[in-house]
């Protein structure tokens, strides 16, 4: 399985910005995404449409939007449909981000809907899922991993190829706070969501990406993509810059 590596923009970057970004990346990376590596940028939706024609410029790279709303179309002011985000050239969106579960207030029901819908209408997703740290000091961590994963992944469709889905933990408390999660941590962490994952997946849980995110940097990159069960890292601060992504994506 390749490494994934994948940028999440937040609310950062004008169409502009995100061109220039890309096309830094694209320079310092020879126009292509190193063996091995697979990269995706998930941009806002404003900046989707350039976003998707600049990768072009990087072979193995693809983008993505933040959010979706599970409908085709209809009267849902402000919401956009998968439809739209294949529209703009993007192959892929998050679902269940920490942002949009505890400041946006997403239930984990809604997060499966979502989730099951960009798959029924051929988008790959990348769902994320993490404690706070006051539920992993109250010793919850594994129920709430068991609930995201179970309510996140509920309706997924069986024939759904295991590349069109990505599991991201992120523990919500190492979440743009510079504070990274310890490598032993990690480890640990991931194996609680690989076995839980094979509940629920099966045989199809060990070809699922499982990527880390937290405060992900150039000086921290290679060691935590070294990890067991690590197939890539979900980077939101350090993507910003094409120089400290691109130094990630080559660690
Ligand atoms: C994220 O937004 O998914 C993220 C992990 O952010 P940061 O790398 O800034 O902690």
């Amino acid at each position: 399985m390749k490494k994934l590596m994948a940028a999440n923009w937040k609310m950062y970057k004008t169409g502009s910005e995100a061109v220039a970004t890309i096309n830094e990346m694209a320079a310092i990376l020879n126009g292509s995404a190193p063996e091995g590596r697979e990269v995706v940028v998930f941009a806002p939706f404003t900046a989707l449409e350039a976003a998707s024609s600049a990768i072009k410029a990087i072979n193995g790279a693809s983008t993505g939007a933040e959010n979706l709303y599970p409908a085709i179309e209809g009267a849902f002011t402000g919401e956009i449909s998968p439809v739209m985000i294949k529209a703009c050239g993007a192959s892929w969106v998050l679902t269940g981000h920490s942002e949009r579960r505890h400041i946006l207030g997403e239930s984990d029901e809604f997060v499966g809907q979502k989730t099951a819908f960009a798959l029924q209408n051929g988008l790959r997703v990348m769902l994320c899922i993490g404690e706070t740290l006051e539920e992993r000091e109250s010793g919850l961590l594994r129920n709430v991993l068991e609930r995201q994963l179970k309510l996140g992944l509920k309706d997924v469709p069986a024939e759904t190829p295991a590349d069109a889905l990505a599991i991201a933990y992120e523990p919500v408390w190492a979440i743009g706070t510079g504070k990274t999660a310890t490598n032993d941590d990690i480890v640990e962490t991931h194996a609680i969501c690989r076995e839980l994952m094979r509940e629920i997946m099966g045989d199809k849980a060990d070809e699922t990406a499982l990527l880390y995110g937290g405060s992900v940097k150039p000086a921290n990159a290679g060691a935590i993509l070294g990890l067991d069960n690590v197939d890539g890292v979900l980077v939101g601060g350090a993507s910003l810059k094409a120089d400290s992504f691109t130094q990630i994506i080559n660690a």
